[in-house]
């Protein structure tokens, strides 16, 4: 076992798990298709695990969680998968998790170094508002934008990630949403077939790529449909946002699985 485990036991497995992202996926969709979605999660909580899967970081996740724009997550992989946290229900926090997190911390070392004043000069990209800790994120302009940019950031030992044409991640090197959740669900041992991905853009391509089970919601951007369009494990939902979600929860079994897994928890409490 890796020394980086955490030191506390992972919760007991549950019989189906929702990796998702947030922004156009879990919060896409109409607010009956989020509320349809959430109201089946919060009604089989005991046989669902709540993963949310997100550029987003803690505080956001916190405050939309607390005002009850969206049910609370288990588990986050938040800022594109440099942060690992864990849901504390006794205090409405989401906790950073420095084990699981211990291989990001070292392959970002003291950061980006010299590469800041670069990036603070180059065009076509302006930094975002908020603190990093394990990475640096730009709003991006691709009209104005610099394409030697990218290589630059790649030959400074870094991982730079576009999406949606607007965002532009400077990433520690091999990090990113796809390999942080599996870490996540190793420690959790969560079979894999077990298991929904959701994305809508390309900073969720690495969630497709781990060959687990995955939905890209109908209003998915096209350069992330052009990547993963011959993958087998991917359903293509034609329904947007939350109800692509929920689309892919009925066609894919999960919906089975989870009712089946909540009847046998009510007859165990019998
Ligand atoms: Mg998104």
């Amino acid at each position: 076992m890796s020394p980086d485990i955490p030191d506390y036991s992972p919760p007991p497995a549950k019989a189906f798990t929702l990796a998702t992202d947030l922004d156009g996926t879990f919060l896409g969709g109409s607010e009956a298709d989020r509320r349809a979605l959430y109201s089946w999660i919060d009604a089989h909580r005991d046989a669902v695990e709540l993963i949310f899967v997100t550029g987003r970081d803690l505080a956001f996740i916190e405050d939309s969680c607390a005002a009850g724009v969206m049910p609370w997550p288990d588990f986050v992989v938040g800022d594109v998968g440099t942060t690992i946290a864990k849901h504390d229900p006794q205090n409405g926090l989401m906790i950073p998790d420095g084990r699981l997190e211990a291989h990001i911390a070292r392959l970002w070392g003291e950061g980006i170094g010299p590469l800041a004043s670069i990036l603070d000069a180059a065009p076509g990209i302006t930094p975002q508002d908020g603190v990093f800790r394990y990475r640096m994120s730009y709003h991006y302009n691709p009209q104005a934008f610099d394409p030697a940019i990218k290589p630059a950031i790649e030959e400074a030992g870094f991982d730079c990630l576009i999406s949606d044409n607007r965002f532009l991640d400077v990433l520690p090197k091999g990090v990113s949403k796809g390999p942080s959740l599996m870490r996540l669900l190793e420690w959790l041992e969560t079979p894999r077939h077990r298991v929904l991905v959701a994305g809508d853009t390309l900073n969720d391509l690495s969630l497709f790529e781990t060959g687990l089970k995955g939905v890209a919601v109908g209003n998915s951007e096209p350069a992330l449909i052009e990547r993963i369009t011959h993958r087998a494990n991917v359903h293509f939902a034609s329904a947007h946002g939350a109800a692509g979600i929920w689309e892919a929860i009925r066609v894919l079994g999960f919906y089975d699985i989870a009712a089946n897994a909540a009847n046998t928890n009510k007859e165990a409490l019998v």
